[in-house]
């Protein structure tokens, strides 16, 4: 029943506001979180404090890191991604806030400034002291090259590097939030694509734009928190149903 609400929806709506997560790189070949073969259930992750504070959970997150670069750097955007890129070129694309960290909505074709990463992206690493940043590649060669945990190489820091994304227990960067939350206050629509909607506080953004006014569509394989509140839910895979959507609401039939 909610489904065939959805084309109608955006059919009418002039401001959206894309929010999307690991779900959506999933058909590009990136693993998601937490899903059966997600990286949550197969790797222990550090949050900020044990990254901070111990050796071998820097050693551990970068060699997880490291094993997953490859896929991440070689990932191409798939028809999710691009369903967002034809809403842009329709001109009803205010945003995309993302938590992914793979920037592949940038590679799909959307502009920089259209894109809000809110949990940073692979492609650099960051001094924990100094937030000097160097590029993802020259971070894994030093890995491949036996550095364990890279440190940072300005003088007189030494500091660790973090691959330059969001652990659990780091704030979101203060002024893409802060754009985040602009966004979703101004929206007619928020399209949901591809998370669990269980990371704060990303997954407050939706229910902020529902209160505000907004409509709201999810589209997920799985039961969502937001599904009771949603004005249409697509449990699907997303290159089956999103593009489908997208193309059907341009031509209004
Ligand atoms: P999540 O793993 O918690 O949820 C992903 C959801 O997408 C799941 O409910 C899953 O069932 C669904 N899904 C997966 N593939 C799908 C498909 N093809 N069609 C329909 N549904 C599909 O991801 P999240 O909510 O983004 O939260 C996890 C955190 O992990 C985020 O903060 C993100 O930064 C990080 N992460 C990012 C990437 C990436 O950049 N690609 C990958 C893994 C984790």
């Amino acid at each position: 029943m909610k489904e065939n609400t959805a084309w109608a929806l955006v059919a009418s709506a002039s401001r959206i506001v894309g929010f999307t997560g690991a779900g959506i790189s999933t058909e590009s070949g990136i693993p998601d979180f937490r899903s059966q073969n997600g990286l949550w259930r197969q790797h222990p992750i550090p949050d900020l404090q044990d990254f901070a504070d111990s050796e071998e959970a820097r050693a551990g997150l970068w060699r997880l890191a490291f094993e997953l670069w490859p896929t991440v750097r070689d990932a191409q955007p798939n028809a999710g991604h691009d369903a967002f890129v034809e809403l842009h070129r329709q001109g009803r694309l205010d945003v995309v806030i993302t938590q992914n960290i793979d920037s592949l909505h940038q590679r799909s074709g959307l502009p920089a400034d259209k894109v809000l990463e809110l949990h940073g992206a692979a492609t650099e690493a960051a001094c924990l002291h100094c937030d000097d940043r160097i590029a993802a590649d020259e971070a894994y060669r030093r890995v491949k090259e036996g550095e364990q945990a890279p440190r940072c190489l300005r003088p007189r820091c030494g500091g660790p590097l973090k691959p330059d994304v969001i652990l659990f227990g780091e704030d979101l960067p203060p002024d893409v939030m802060k754009r985040a939350e602009a966004a979703v206050k101004q929206c007619d629509l928020l399209l949901a694509v591809g998370s669990s909607l269980e990371v704060w506080p990303a997954n407050e953004l939706p229910r902020v734009a529902r209160e505000a006014g907004a409509r709201l569509i999810v589209v997920n394989r799985d039961d969502g928190p937001l599904d009771d509140i949603a004005d249409a839910v697509l449990h699907d895979e997303i290159g089956a149903v999103l593009p489908a959507l997208v193309r059907r609401a341009e031509g209004g039939a």
